[in-house]
């Protein structure tokens, strides 16, 4: 696989990061996922945008300029021959000279930019998405500030696991009794003909898919209601379902053990994941 390090495109066995570079020693980086289907970038404006909020949100200067940045894409995606898969983007606030608290002087200290692809034929034609997926529900302990996209993950992992140590795909974060998302994904709900799920805030990732699937939704005259919902509601929803760039929109069919419905996947969601991907990719560049 060829990789992108500070402005070099090298064969992943040769990209080297500095041990004193602060993604790897405080977290102190954020990060973009885009998927790529028929060789082309899913909303790559989207992701743009949000890199550049997330950056500022933290002081970060911004090592490339958003024209680059595509060409970057497009450059990987072609050098790797993908088809169905993502770009992972990566930027810290790089390598000073030696451990601090304090945040390096920019002109001194460059950010750190990495890009790589992952392949994953099958993406938009995944089998999960006819079976369903089944979530356990944790306690959110993550920190204020979920709206800045950080490479911080290590409790969104740890939910992972306890998902999966119980038999489940993902978990739903629960604050003061109601849910905030998935560990790596937006939330939602369906009762009747519509679609419910949190409001943007500092305590969600303001989802490049979710922006677009609620846009979808009102287009075709379903219902969106933006508010909180608790985990008991969840259960007894019509239908529920998360999106995320790898995902799209994914049915959820059981909430901690509990069946919804008969425990396939209803009406609104699998209607919502074929609008996505046939319009994502419509507008993909
Ligand atoms: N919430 C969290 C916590 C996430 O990590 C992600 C995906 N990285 C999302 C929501 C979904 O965001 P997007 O649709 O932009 O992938």
């Amino acid at each position: 696989r060829t990789v992108y390090v500070n402005g070099e495109y090298l064969p992943e066995t040769e990209a080297k990061v500095s041990i004193f570079d602060r993604g790897f020693l405080m977290a102190d980086g954020v990060y973009e996922v885009t998927s790529v289907l028929d060789g082309k970038l899913i909303d790559f404006d989207g992701h743009a945008v949000r890199l550049q909020r997330s950056l500022d949100e933290l002081e970060m200067q911004s090592p490339i300029s958003k024209e680059d940045l595509l060409e970057v894409h497009r450059e990987l995606v072609r050098l790797n021959g993908v088809e169905e898969g993502m770009i992972y983007l990566q930027i810290t606030r790089g390598a000073p000279d030696d451990r601090d608290f304090v945040f390096p002087d920019p002109e001194t200290t460059a950010p750190t930019i990495v890009l790589f692809t992952q392949n994953k034929p099958g993406l938009a034609d995944n089998p999960a998405a006819k079976k369903g997926m089944k979530v356990i529900s944790i306690e959110d302990i993550r920190w204020g500030r979920r709206d800045i996209k950080t490479v911080q993950l290590l409790y969104p992992s740890m939910g992972k696991m306890m998902a999966k140590k119980a038999g489940a795909d993902d978990a739903w974060m629960i604050q003061d009794g109601f849910v905030t998302e998935g560990t790596s994904n937006n939330a939602y709900i369906v009762k009747g003909n519509k679609i419910i799920t949190r409001a943007k805030s500092n305590d969600i990732l303001h989802g490049i898919t979710r922006a677009a699937v609620l846009r979808f939704a009102e287009e075709a005259q379903m219902e969106v209601e933006e508010r909180n919902f608790t985990i008991d509601e969840a259960r007894e929803a019509d239908e529920a379902f998360i999106t995320s760039a790898s995902t799209f929109v994914m049915p959820v069919v059981e909430i901690d053990g509990a069946k919804l419905g008969d425990g396939v996947p209803g009406r609104v969601a699998p209607r919502l994941r074929e609008i996505y991907l046939d319009e994502s990719r419509k507008a993909a560049i």
